[in-house]
Parts: structure tokens; sequence; C-alpha cells
């Protein structure tokens, strides 16, 4: 008897107190997965993945701390949760920030730098490649940060100008850029299969 194997519908929780997050659950959906907008420390414990998207790194920050998420959603982290952090969820999750005495998750050892391309370059979108998994990826930049500095344990999966856009290490994906932002959904993807459906 052939035994067709039942596509896991996964609960992927999309931090959503500030930013661009119901992109992200537009994609999520698109995939046939169910979205779970993030805004308490219950939701936190049903869901199988977290993407902190983009949006203003020290407001969300702050209303992680006023809400009480921030110390919970640490634990979590630490203790295996599967997250992907989208620009300001980059700055969210490093634990150094190279032009700001404020940390928050302080979960990944990377250096981010915000707002890192200046006036000039605040936005701007250029093909790159993701590890050797993905190729010729549209990454929207919007006064993105990038990683100066991280530790040997942390994965480079990408460069733009010499500078590191997208890393990983153990349970967590960071990119500068914002994937939910163009029709691609292989990032998202990559984040599914990689670090949530990894068994
Ligand atoms: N510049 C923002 C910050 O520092 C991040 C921008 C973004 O998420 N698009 O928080």
């Amino acid at each position: 008897m052939t035994c067709i194997a039942e596509k896991k519908h996964l609960h992927i929780g999309v931090l959503a107190l500030q930013g661009a997050f119901r992109e992200h659950v537009d994609h999520i959906k698109y995939l046939g997965h169910q979205p779970v907008e993030v805004r308490n420390v219950k939701a936190l414990s049903e869901i199988d993945g977290l993407i902190i998207p983009g949006g203003e790194s020290t407001t969300m920050g702050k209303l992680l701390n006023d809400f009480e998420m921030l110390v919970p959603l640490k634990e979590l982290i630490s203790s295996g949760l599967p997250v992907w952090g989208t620009c300001a969820g980059l700055i969210l999750l490093a634990k150094n920030i190279e032009n700001d005495s404020t940390v928050h998750l302080a979960a990944m050892d990377v250096t981010a730098v915000r707002n890192a391309y200046g006036r000039q370059l605040g936005s701007f979108k250029t093909n790159t490649s993701i590890g050797n998994v993905i190729s010729d990826f549209p990454a929207v930049f919007i006064r993105a940060p990038y990683i100066s500095k991280c530790d040997n344990s942390v994965e480079v999966l990408s460069l733009v100008d010499d500078k590191i856009v997208c890393a990983r290490q153990d349970n967590m994906l960071v990119t500068a850029f914002h994937p939910e932002l163009t029709d691609d959904t292989r990032m998202l993807e990559f984040f599914i299969d990689t670090f949530i459906n990894k068994n």
C-alpha cells in the first residue's frame, strides 16, 4: 500500500507589535501554513517558529518589554525556538549593536550596524545568493542594517558589497533585507525546511 505523507501544517508566528508583519502573514498563507500574529506571551507558546519582521527596532524592543514578552521570548529562543529576523528583526536578535547602546533579545553572536547604508542608499534592491541554496534572490533593503562582525559559530549565507546581509546560528536566521516585500517565497521556504522541519 502506498502511503502519501501528509504535508505538515505549521503554525508560524509573526511578531505583530509593529512593522511589516502583514506581508509575512500573506506569504505564510500562500505556502499553505497557518500564520499566528503574536502580540502576547500566550501566542508564543502556540507556534512552531517565529518571524520578527522589519520595522523600527527601538520601538519593537520597547513594546516587547512593555508587553512583558522580551524575557520569555529570549528564553524560548535559547531553548531552540526557530526564529527568523528580517531587518529590524536582525537588530533585535543581535548581541551587539555598533551604533546603539541598547540591545534587545541579544541572542545571536553578531554585531549589527543600524541604518548602515546612509541616506543615499536608504533603500535599494539587488540580487544576491543565499549560501548554495538560493540563487538570484531579489533582496530589498530599507534603511537596513548589516552585520559588521560575527562569531566563528555564525554561518554567513550572503554578502552584498562585502557586507554580511544574511547569516545563521543554531536555530536563528537573519536577513538584513525584506523577502516579504517581493513575490519570492524561497527564503520563507528555506526557513521552514531548514529550521522548522529539519527532522
Ligand atoms: N532602520 C530600522 C531600525 O534601525 C530597520 C529598518 C527596517 O526594518 N526596514 O530599526
